[in-house]
């Protein structure tokens, strides 16, 4: 029988929910944050109402329910903040003193650090991810992230020695959904650290953490029209994409809208970064220690709803192993909990969008059609909000879609390999090539396999592991530069003889 989309999503394949120990809600309040009725567009050091006079509704997944109304910037305000970028650019941030820079984007850090709680629940409510994640991951790195830049903003020139760096001038960046303000850091910082202006357009489902934000760029008394946020959907980033007047672009998101951005760009001398999808590996030889490698399966793919552009969603276990991997696997499905967001007890929280629970489901419909083997576990859902089984596929042809598209869900292939070689070449054959993990004890086997596999960032024996000193990036259509690191500062520099 053919399952539906809601049924694959709704129902998993056996009835019965595990009796015994329950845990008991453990939700966070939502009082510490604040949400606005509506919120305009934050130009020149405050909030403007919007040129366009368009809104729309912001939501909670979780729960279906509005949160707020947002600006949709069109393309006089987009040329609005781009002009408050380059003036302050020419006139404030690029003749600061290196470290005056720095001791902005330390208050900055410390300011996220201390607030960290309330911008935890909010990226929680706005954006469906579990409190943990974002109480424990997002916010944490945001914060290290600026205060790792900050810690450059006065050694550029150690950092590109006899290059004599200097900023590129105002830089439009463009952000996804899935971690909203982790991935504001990761754009803002290295651009301030190298003496850069921004105007940086959210993700049109999850623009309220980067509101808040501004009021972190307010208390920190950054200098006006240094940080500008312009709110909206593709349109208001395809504005800010040909603004005649931005120097440089920096994207994360989806392949496509990425090929779409180079072709505009084509020709113009804009810099241009992209991170953008992934079908990362995750390979288990059988010397790994297992228990651990099941951990890392799970965190691969689970962590954040499978909503990472590194996560692992291509499990490929030794075929002498791969009975006894399944079954651990599934077992520690089990113990997923899934639901409310704000309980500190959930593990896998709400799909983002119901566009995005559509995409889930469609390409889990086709896996069933094309003939592999579905796994869900026994799990209650909430009667409202997005939500999705966490999922695992097994008897998977390398051609099927569900191992060669990005599901950017919770569901994972399966695939078996007998050789390092084979694991390799299988490894391998994707356009992407963003991330991959490897579990093994044997060292040598863990360089042979990274030097072998295609990806940006090869994880041994963990997975999903992030720091801002470590640099992180793409081949072939995962896109190109790097962030984090010193390699991170690359695109905000001017270097002698380019
Ligand atoms: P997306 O459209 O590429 O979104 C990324 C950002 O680009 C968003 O801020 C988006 O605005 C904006 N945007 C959309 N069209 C644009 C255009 N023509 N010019 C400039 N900016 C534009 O991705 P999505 O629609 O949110 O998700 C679609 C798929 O992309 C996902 O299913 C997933 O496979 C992949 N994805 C990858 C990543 C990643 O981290 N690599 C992140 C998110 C999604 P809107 O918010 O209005 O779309
Ligand atoms: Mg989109």
């Amino acid at each position: 029988m053919t399952k539906t989309k809601r049924e694959v999503a709704r129902r998993p394949a056996s009835a019965a929910i595990p009796s015994g120990w329950e845990y008991a809600p453990a939700p966070e309040s939502r009082d510490i944050v604040r949400v606005n009725e509506s919120y305009g567009l934050y130009i020149g050091g405050g909030f403007v109402e919007p040129l366009s006079n368009e809104r729309y509704t912001t939501i909670d997944p979780a729960r279906e329910e509005p949160l707020s109304e947002i600006a949709q910037a069109g393309k006089a305000d987009v040329d609005r903040a781009v002009k408050s970028a380059r003036e302050a650019y020419a006139e404030r941030w690029s003749n600061l003193r290196p470290s005056e820079r720095a001791k902005y984007l330390f208050r900055i850090a410390r300011l996220l650090q201390e607030r960290s709680r309330e911008f935890a629940v909010l990226e929680s409510l706005n954006g469906g991810k579990p409190i943990r994640e974002s109480r424990d991951v997002d916010l944490p790195l945001a914060a290290a992230h600026f205060f790792y830049y900050a810690g450059w903003a006065d050694k550029l020139e150690y950092a590109f020695p006899n290059r004599t760096p200097r900023p590129i001038g105002v830089a439009g960046q463009i952000i996804p959904w899935n971690f909203p303000l982790l991935m504001l850091a990761w754009k803002i910082a290295p651009a301030l650290a190298a003496g850069n202006t921004v105007v940086l357009k959210p993700a049109e489902t999850t623009p309220l953490s980067a509101l808040l934000f501004c009021d972190v760029v307010r208390q920190a008394e950054l200098p006006p029209g240094v940080v500008n946020i312009v709110t909206g959907d593709g349109r208001t980033g395809a504005e800010l994409v040909s603004h005649p007047d931005v120097d440089k672009i920096a994207f994360t998101g989806s392949t496509e809208v990425g090929k779409a951005i180079a072709r505009t760009l084509a020709g113009t001398g804009k810099r241009l970064t992209l991170e953008l999808g992934g079908k990362a590996a995750n390979i288990i030889f059988d010397d790994a220690a297992l228990d651990q490698a099941v951990e890392g399966i799970v965190n691969g793919i689970y962590f954040n709803q499978g909503h990472v552009c590194c996560a692992g969603s291509r499990l490929f276990v030794q075929e002498s192993i791969y009975e006894t991997v399944m079954a651990k696997l599934k077992r520690r499905m089990r113990t997923l909990r899934v639901g409310d967001p704000l309980d500190k007890n959930t593990d896998v929280g709400a799909i983002n969008s119901k566009q995005q629970l559509d995409k889930i489901g469609a390409l889990v419909q086709s896996g069933i059609d094309e003939g592999a083997e579905i796994y869900q576990p026994p799990c209650k859902l909430p009667e409202r909000g997005y939500w999705f089984v966490p999922t695992v596929f097994t008897n998977v042809a390398q051609s099927y879609r569900i191992a060669q598209e990005e599901i950017f869900g919770p569901v994972l292939s399966v695939l078996t390999f007998r050789t390092p070689d084979e694991a390799i070449e299988k490894a391998n054959n994707t356009p992407y090539g963003l991330s991959a993990g490897v579990w093994t004890e044997k060292g040598s086997r863990i360089l042979a396999m990274a030097q072998g596999l295609r990806a940006g960032v090869v994880w041994a024996n963990t997975y999903n592991r992030f720091d801002p000193a470590s640099p992180f990036g793409g081949y072939k259509e995962s896109g190109f530069g790097r962030e984090g690191g010193r390699h991170g500062l690359e695109p905000y520099v001017q270097l002698d003889g380019e």
